[in-house]
């Protein structure tokens, strides 16, 4: 079975963590920072790494001290943890539906919902394509609200020319082995703003205040270091840090690979009647992590089912998050988000990703048959 989505692992890969587990540190040792200083450099943005993209956004809502009362504003078509980690600080999850052609947060629907309680907007990058920044940025930065952007399908991407990362007061990063690039588990968070990214990896870090100028006991020794507010431990392991630095060197080639496999699927599907392919803004250059095809509602489990039957790994993304069970005994139900529940409805991700069997022609002779054959009956 071709998977979905499944990591691309170098020789090189393997070398470096070899090399590190020779080394004297297993986690926090120099490749810590010297991951976080190469991702600096590739974002352009001060980042630090964590032990996954559910830590990240976790770090980030902390760092805006989110708590109950608060409202953050969210799309439906998104992976949980977008909404998980939010909720288990006590805030109110919001859903403005998305952009029909992007999967994207629909920025008009994210102004009918800011109020007095709102502290977060929350932008998900759908397959690798960036959300509409600009306007959502206009709209939290005119309101006083934290723009936080979800870019764990986009890292490498592009919006308006500069890279994701440093564009949302908050960016979040998956390392996940489907995702972009992968360090196993980890992730990681940068932001423009020096205080919001001290803040969110001082939480990432059991809250440890080692600067004695801020100490609040000052009668203790060399050995002192306190806590003024909780933390949690997310802190990615030198190990995978060896791993993360080698892939980061590779993932321009990822780009060009997922850009090959994104335009031979254009090629092979675009004349069949029926079938919605993923498009792309004038303004964006993205990083692809997800290749979804849209079919009619009736066809979809049957494509889908055909699909596997033929070794094609696909997946769908996602079930809107409303329609959780932990959302919707809520009160949440359908038809509350209809455009992204029309998008779940209809979609299917075909697979996406950097490894060989990708590359080849009778792969995509074989994916556009089989869609052709199920659409027909359309
Ligand atoms: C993968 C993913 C996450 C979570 O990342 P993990 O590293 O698996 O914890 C969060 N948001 C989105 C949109 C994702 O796809």
């Amino acid at each position: 079975m071709i998977p979905y989505g499944r990591q691309s692992i170098s020789e090189a890969d393997i070398i470096a963590v070899s090399k590190a587990l020779r080394g004297e540190f297993l986690t926090t040792g120099p490749l810590v920072d010297e991951f976080e200083s190469l991702l600096t450099n590739y974002l352009d943005t001060p980042t630090f790494v964590v032990s996954s993209g559910t830590a990240a956004l976790h770090c980030a809502y902390a760092a805006i001290g989110l708590k109950p009362g608060d409202e953050v504003i969210t799309p439906p078509l998104t992976f949980i943890a977008t909404q998980a980690t939010a909720a288990l600080l006590g805030a109110t999850v919001r859903f403005a539906d998305i952009d029909s052609e992007t999967g994207n947060i629909n920025p008009k629907e994210v102004a009918k919902l800011i109020n007095k309680k709102t502290r977060a907007v929350v932008a998900v990058d759908y397959a690798g394509h960036p959300a509409e920044l600009r306007e959502l940025k206009e709209l939290t930065s005119s309101n006083d609200i934290v723009l936080i952007e979800d870019a764990a399908h986009s890292i490498g991407s592009k919006y308006h020319g500069q890279r994701i990362g440093g564009i949302a007061d908050i960016t979040t990063f998956s390392f996940f082995p489907t995702k972009n690039m992968t360090t196993g588990e980890g992730g990681a968070v940068s932001s423009p703003h020096p205080e919001l990214l001290e803040r969110a990896k001082k939480f990432s870090r059991q809250g440890l205040v080692r600067d004695k100028n801020k100490f609040i006991l000052n009668d203790e020794g060399d050995w002192h270091q306190e806590v003024h507010e909780f933390g949690l431990n997310y802190r990615l392991p030198d190990v995978l840090c060896a791993l993360g630095i080698s892939q980061l060197a590779q993932i321009e080639a990822f780009k060009k690979t997922r850009e090959l496999v994104f335009s031979e699927y254009l090629n092979y599907l675009n004349d069949i009647s029926g079938l919605q392919l993923p498009i792309k803004r004038n303004y964006a250059d993205p990083m692809w992590h997800l290749f979804p095809i849209r079919v009619p509602t009736t066809l979809r489990k049957r494509l889908f089912n055909e699909l596997r039957r033929n070794q094609i790994g696909v997946q769908v993304n996602y079930l809107p998050a409303h329609l959780q069970p932990v959302f919707s005994r809520k009160g949440f139900k359908w038809g509350d988000f209809p455009i992204a529940e029309d998008f779940y409805r209809r979609e299917i991700s075909l697979p996406m990703h950097t490894n060989l069997e990708m590359l080849d022609t009778d792969y995509f002779k074989k994916v556009s048959g089989v869609i052709e054959e199920v659409l027909a009956d359309s």
